[in-house]
């Protein structure tokens, strides 16, 4: 049966980093006899230049009848307007596809180690993944208002959207080192306080898994310290953004994580967690990858091929250990230059 595939490309790097990754798709898929159709569609900045809508009814159609989406970037500075940015087109889409789980893998291998910001001896061996509460918390919750004089946000869970996440984050920790992290702010909080309760409650399910349970504040704090110490961390939606961003810093580059995002049953999502980088678009230097990464994420967890996956990751990392990187990751490569690469790796093997 054919997969069908919805390309966002987005804004800024976004459309470089797709173009070439869909070409590393399509030569892959001849090598490994894989049956696929892609059909690009508008989102963020570009779609309301077109559309008026960061997220037309149409791309928001084919997203939900697609098998998986791959989104590269939405964003940037020309589009500021206050209640129709490009980033409202991403939480409605995943308030649509109640993509309410996502996944972020942090990863230091031996050839990364030396380009973290750390010391090689803290970071080396670093594999973490965060699960992060993706359709509620202060990103959803009403009311939600500013002007001049003041602002409001709202945080809000509910027990059904916080039991879910966690028996996620559970499962996903007995696949791998049995540890689980809890991140909240139950000192201050009171969707902390629930949110603490649960997991302990839902622990008794999993006898397997050893549960720990740290302060945000504290987390942060030991992301640097001791990241090796850490295997599955489970947080809500916004400590769940700035945690996996500080942890994607770990291998040394924003531009080197992937993400998933999951619901019940839809469509899942595949998107590198970086944005659009309009600092470096247009100009052939962004790190495709994240974006790499994210697709070889929806070729084992969606289209459930782990050949095809295990052959672009380790692909990627070749390229990382023989230096053949874009500059944030200290290489002198250009975006395109890593895509052609990477063509002829898969025409010789
Ligand atoms: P950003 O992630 O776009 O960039 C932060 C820094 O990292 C920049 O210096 C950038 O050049 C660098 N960087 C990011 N990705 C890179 C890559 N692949 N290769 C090399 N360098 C890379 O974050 P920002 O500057 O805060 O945001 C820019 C725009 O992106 C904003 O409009 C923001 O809202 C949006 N954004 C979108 C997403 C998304 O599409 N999921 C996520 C985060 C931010």
């Amino acid at each position: 049966m054919t997969f069908h595939i919805v390309s966002l490309p987005g804004d800024g790097i976004g459309p470089e980093i797709m173009a070439g990754t869909l070409e590393v798709l399509a030569s892959l898929s001849q090598k490994f006899h894989f049956d696929y159709e892609v059909s690009e569609h508008l989102m963020g900045g570009r779609a309301i230049d077109e559309t008026g809508s960061p997220l037309p009814e149409t791309t928001l159609a084919a997203c939900q009848q697609a098998d998986a989406v791959l989104l590269a970037a939405i964003g940037g500075p020309q589009w500021q307007y206050p209640t129709n940015r490009p980033e409202h087109g991403l939480l409605q889409l995943r308030k649509s596809l109640e993509l309410f789980a996502n996944i972020r893998p942090t990863r230091v291998s031996e050839h990364t180690v030396n380009l973290s910001p750390l010391k090689a001896e803290i970071v080396a061996a670093t594999d973490l993944v965060i699960v992060r509460e993706l359709t509620s918390g202060i990103y959803f919750g009403t009311p939600s208002h500013w002007d001049e004089n003041g602002a409001v946000d709202t945080l809000n869970y509910a027990k059904n959207e916080i039991e879910r996440i966690v028996h996620e984050a559970f499962k996903l920790a007995q696949q791998r080192r049995k540890k689980l992290t809890s991140v909240d702010k139950e000192n201050v909080l009171s969707s902390s306080k629930l949110w603490r309760q649960t997991v302990d409650r839902i622990a008794t399910q999993y006898p397997d898994v050893t549960v720990e349970h740290l302060l945000v504040d504290a987390c942060s704090m030991h992301l640097l310290k001791r990241p090796t110490d850490f295997d599955v961390i489970v947080t809500e939606n916004l400590f769940g953004d700035i945690l996996s961003d500080e942890a994607s810093m770990l291998p040394g580059s924003l531009g080197l994580s992937p993400s998933a995002s999951f619901s019940e049953s839809g469509p899942a999502l595949y998107e590198p967690i970086h944005g659009s980088a309009p600092d470096i678009a247009g100009q052939n230097k962004a790190n495709p990858f994240g974006m790499l990464l994210s697709l070889a994420m929806c070729l084992r967890m969606s289209v459930h091929r782990d050949d095809m996956a295990t052959w672009l990751e380790n692909a990627v990392d070749h390229l990382i250990a023989h230096k053949i990187t874009t500059p944030d990751l200290g290489g002198q490569s250009t975006t395109n230059e890593i895509f052609e690469v990477l063509q002829s790796h898969i025409k010789e093997a």
